[in-house]
């Protein structure tokens, strides 16, 4: 079915050829759609002047407000040290705060002189703010200028002058259209009814030419709801009972490989924590019930070895067990790694993986087959088709917010009866998240390092540092150790990153002669990443200059110092994880963090929080409050396979409720709904009132759920 909607975008007023190129190459822009729902990553209002009375809710707009400071204090100590403003209207107050300049901001503005201030108001400790506003002297002469979306553009956009200005317009073109439709409802009418929602066609306009603030909150919430009604919607009905639903192989014994492996063998001894999981796991795994389970464990806790451990309870039992890691390096190493505590005590494991050659592919597939292959290593490769086990019994994915759902689907796919899964993850993700979103799955936290590491020391420090850096990089190296430097690659400009990579890799080299350095990016032909690994994992390089690839899990226990330029382009989480790679030995390691001088007060906030801690969960919470709305890393960081648009997971928990609730009321009501084979308990009991709905409303929804999920998620393998 095809309709205006889908209508190719150079044939919208003001786009023709050229333009329509440069949108769908940048912003994926290729039909009327998709413009209609390339919304503003933020709104700026202009159009008159706010009473700090009347600000109410989240998702407040840029706004201005008139009025006086009224007088000036200066707060906290080094990075945190702030000015704080408080600015009256005649009727209220409010704070502005400042994070640099202290000194200048407070001598320039008066008290007594009328100006007007804009920005963006946040509610904290039960204050309305404005951090960093722009501040003006009040011209009454000076006309409103309207209130307006500003679009997320890339560099290439604008160079070739595609504009916020432009993009206005031909989305006013678009919605001034002849033909322009009545939008099809996406929610049935009892959930718009029942929640107050506004309609869909109002929400969009709103969107990208809001009246005023509370409208635009309104379709924002509105579709924030929609999106995450149908997240639920699509989870609740997949969710599967667990129990005499889903029957799990039973491990019944810890046996002899076990056993010889933890008295023998086992290089050091396990943490309290790793002990704890290990029985967790154990316990799950003899019930008879399949296991579905998350370790969460901080970078460095020691993930792998409860993994392999676990292995080993399989292997014991007469199964075959699975670890699949989201690249060809961490494949490599979790295999060298695995190999090395198998071979002493007999178990086959080989590794597999998009490069390994045909000849040894093909033996592989008939080692896994027969079972003479006992455990195996590998990257997505595991999930093709052509590879059958004789006997999965558990499958063991690492980092998991590389994997979506689908993928663990097509590993559980691989049996009759469903292996026990264990998902590794160093990315904490909310314990009432996890369960909102996984429904059954359990929760396994690894919450202490092994002993003797020492904290790693973290500093924040500019370009006018370079000096002190490169001394204690040179003071490091002589002592034997090695150097990660970590520059920070973003899609938005790929030629001008990777020539930055460049670059620095080039100063890299002429700053510290006489040591090997090694190179290696994401766009890098396997071959040559997994060569430029191995120089720096076997010593022969000293320094490694890289972008993110090394973010998840290898293990190079002799580095000690981390660089990471840029470091206000990374979000914290992916900070913490890349300094995750150092501190594995016993010596003193550095985590270096350069950024800009100008970093502004948000920025160096958040990288002030990584010097005053080490705590992933602690760091995951702070940054989640720091981070702004439409935050492009909010769906990777809470580990999730479903891109938001709109909502956000940390900000929009109170909208998740009750979404969640009305897509339960709404398959409670419509059994239909559910996936076949699938009647998760929650949606059989409960006191919800279900909410029955018309044929059409069914199939509006079972459209919507296709049209969402169905490249994320090819669930008819599991059913
Ligand atoms: P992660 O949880 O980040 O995947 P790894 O499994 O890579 O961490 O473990 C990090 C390092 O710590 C590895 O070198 C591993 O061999 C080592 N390790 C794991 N458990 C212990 C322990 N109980 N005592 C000492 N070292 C350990
Ligand atoms: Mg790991």
């Amino acid at each position: 079915m095809s309709g205006f909607l889908d209508t190719d975008i150079k044939f919208l007023k003001g786009v023709g050829e050229a333009r329509a190129k440069l949108l769908s190459s940048q912003i994926e822009v290729v039909t009327f759609r998709d413009l209609l729902y390339y919304f503003p990553f933020r709104h700026i209002d202009r159009s008159r002047f706010y009473s700090i009375e009347e600000l109410t809710g989240s998702d407040i707009p840029a706004i201005q407000i008139k009025g006086r400071f009224i007088s000036f204090r200066v707060e906290g100590e080094g990075v945190r040290k702030r000015l704080i403003g408080v600015f009256s209207d005649g009727k209220r107050l409010m704070e502005t705060v400042w994070f640099s300049k202290i000194k200048q901001f407070s001598e320039m503005y008066k008290p007594g002189i009328e100006y007007v201030i804009f920005g963006k108001p946040n509610f904290f400790h039960n204050a309305w703010s404005i951090a960093h506003p722009e501040v003006e002297v009040y011209d009454p002469e000076k006309p409103p200028t309207g209130f307006r979306g500003v679009y997320s553009l890339t560099e290439t956009m604008r160079k070739r002058g595609l504009s916020t200005r432009i993009i206005q317009t031909i989305v006013s073109n678009l919605f001034e259209h002849r033909q322009f439709p009545t939008i099809q409802e996406t929610l049935p009418g009892q959930i718009i009814e029942r929640y107050r929602l506004m309609p869909l066609q109002e929400a969009l306009r709103q969107m990208h030419f809001p009246t005023d603030v509370r409208s635009l909150q309104r379709a924002t919430e509105r579709l924030k709801f929609e999106e995450l009604f149908y997240v639920e919607a699509h989870i609740l009905r997949y969710s599967m009972e667990r129990g005499s639903k889903l029957p799990g192989y039973v491990f019944q014994t810890i046996g002899e490989k076990f056993n010889n492996f933890y008295f023998n063998v086992l290089p050091f001894q396990l943490t309290g924590a790793q002990k704890r999981v290990l029985k967790e796991i154990r316990a799950d795994m003899k019930t008879g019930r399949q296991m579905n389970r998350l370790l969460q464990g901080d970078v460095g806790s020691g993930k792998t070895m409860v993994a392999f451990m676990s292995m080993l309870m399989a292997v014991d039992n007469g199964f075959q067990a699975a670890l699949m890691a989201p690249t060809e390096i961490l494949a490599t190493q979790h295999y060298d790694s695995l190999r090395e505590w198998a071979e002493p005590i007999g178990v086959r494991v080989a590794l597999l993986t998009g490069s390994t050659r045909t000849s040894e592919r093909r033996k592989i597939h008939e080692g896994l087959l027969s079972g003479e292959i006992q455990i195996i290593v590998g990257t997505h490769a595991l999930i093709e088709d052509t590879v059958q086990f004789k006997a999965l019994g558990l499958a063991v994915i690492d980092e998991q917010h590389r994997f979506g759902v689908a993928q663990r689907a097509r590993m559980w796919s691989k049996n009759t009866v469903v292996p026990h899964v264990l998902v590794m993850t160093a990315t904490p993700i909310p314990r009432t998240l996890a369960m909102t979103v996984y429904g059954d799955l359990e929760v396994s936290v690894i919450d202490e390092l092994p002993p003797g590491r020492k904290p790693i020391t973290t500093l924040l420090r500019f370009d006018s540092n370079r000096m002190e850096v490169d001394r204690l990089i040179v003071a490091q190296l002589r002592e034997g150790r090695q150097v990660y430097i970590v520059y920070p690659l973003i899609a938005e400009n790929e030629k001008l990153d990777l020539k930055s990579l460049e670059e620095g890799y080039k100063r890299t080299c002429e700053t510290f002669p006489s040591f090997p350095v090694c190179f290696v990016h994401g766009r890098m032909k396997p071959e040559e990443k997994d060569h430029q690994m191995e120089l720096f994992v076997s010593g022969k390089a000293r320094i490694m200059v890289a972008t993110t690839v090394i973010e998840v899990g290898v293990n190079v226990p002799n580095a000690s110092v981390m660089v990471i330029e840029n470091a206000e382009r990374f979000g914290l989480s992916q900070l913490h994880q890349l300094r995750g790679r150092v501190g594995r030995g016993a010596d003193q390691s550095y985590c270096i963090l350069m950024s800009k001088a100008k970093a502004g007060g948000d920025t160096k906030k958040r990288l002030a929080i990584m010097t005053e801690t080490t705590d992933g969960f602690l760091i995951s919470e702070a940054d989640m409050k720091i981070r702004g709305p439409g935050d492009m890393e909010g769906t990777q960081q809470s580990g999730l396979a479903f891109n938001l648009r709109v909502a956000d997971l940390a900000k929009d928990g109170q909208i998740l409720t009750r979404a969640r609730e009305a897509a339960l009321a709404v398959l409670r009501g419509n059994v239909s709904l559910l996936a076949q084979g699938c009647t998760p308990t929650e949606v059989r009991q409960g006191d919800l009132e279900p909410i029955p709905l018309s044929p059409e409303e069914v199939s509006i929804i079972a459209r919507e759920l296709t049209l969402r999920f169905a490249k994320t998620v090819d669930w008819s393998l599991i059913s």
